[in-house]
């Protein structure tokens, strides 16, 4: 199955106006064949990015988004409100994990709700460097993994992106190496598989954490690694199109 490549930039809490704006003109100015971009600037900036962006081939995302459609939920944003802006949305980052104590059973409502506002999620992953050292790494993963999944059918399976993010790779300059990215990638599209066999070949599995220009050919040479999601080297115009350049098949 020849799945298209899609690298996806997290830009988090950083870029003024001005600079998504420049960021952006910088990506979407070099087209590159074959491969998606998903840009997922901070939640304001959807809206005055979306008119900017006329390349089919690169989307914009969302960071977060809450599980629910409307309500008392000061501070959130439900899927259905930035659905006119985007496609994709990332849930479930180790940050909003660890910094917002969102676990497993909010996250899996979450892809959901994402889901249901047609949508698609792009679901991380990831261990600690204390779950990987003590042997636990495919544990945590097989059940961040299945409780997303539980109540998904095979067309909302297949359109799934899932994001192996190892925590310990994430903002440290210490990927993982494109033989353990590799391997958690397999078993993801397996679990995926023993789901909904088919649907799993068409849905995406990214490698995220301290991806660069310098290790992405070697990330992406590898059977189940379809992309990337990057943080800080998305922040670089001519650094983010090297990787999407890297991911061409
Ligand atoms: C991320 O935050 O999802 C990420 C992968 O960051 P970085 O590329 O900076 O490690």
């Amino acid at each position: 199955m020849n799945r298209t490549p899609l690298v996806v930039g997290n830009w988090k809490l950083n870029t003024s106006l001005a600079e998504a704006t420049a960021l952006t003109e910088g990506i979407v100015n070099a087209p590159v064949d074959g491969v998606d971009t998903v840009l997922c600037p901070p939640f304001p900036w959807l809206v005055p990015l979306a008119e900017l962006i006329e390349d089919a081939r690169v989307a914009l995302g969302a960071q977060d988004c809450w599980s629910e459609v409307r309500g008392a939920y000061t501070g959130d944003v439900s899927a259905a409100l930035i659905a006119p802006y985007c496609r994709f949305v990332i849930v479930g980052h180790s940050e909003r994990r660890a910094l917002h104590g969102e676990g497993n059973d909010l996250v899996a409502r979450k892809v959901g709700a994402v889901l249901s506002a047609g949508l698609i999620p792009i679901l991380c992953v990831g261990e600690s460097a204390a779950q990987r050292a003590a042997g636990d790494a495919e544990t945590v993963i097989k059940a961040q993994l299945d409780a997303a999944m539980d109540t998904l059918n095979a067309r909302e399976i297949s359109q799934l992106v899932v994001a192996y993010e190892p925590v310990w790779a994430i903002g440290t300059g210490a990927a993982a190496t494109p033989e353990d990215a590799a391997a958690m990638a397999t078993l993801i599209r397996h679990r995926l598989s023993a789901k909904h066999a088919s649907a799993a070949r068409t849905a995406r599995v990214l490698y995220g954490g301290s991806v660069t220009v310098d290790n992405a050919a070697d990330l992406f040479a590898t059977d189940d690694i379809d992309g990337a999601l990057v943080g800080g080297a998305s922040l670089d115009a001519t650094a983010f199109n090297g990787i999407r350049r890297a991911a061409m098949t």
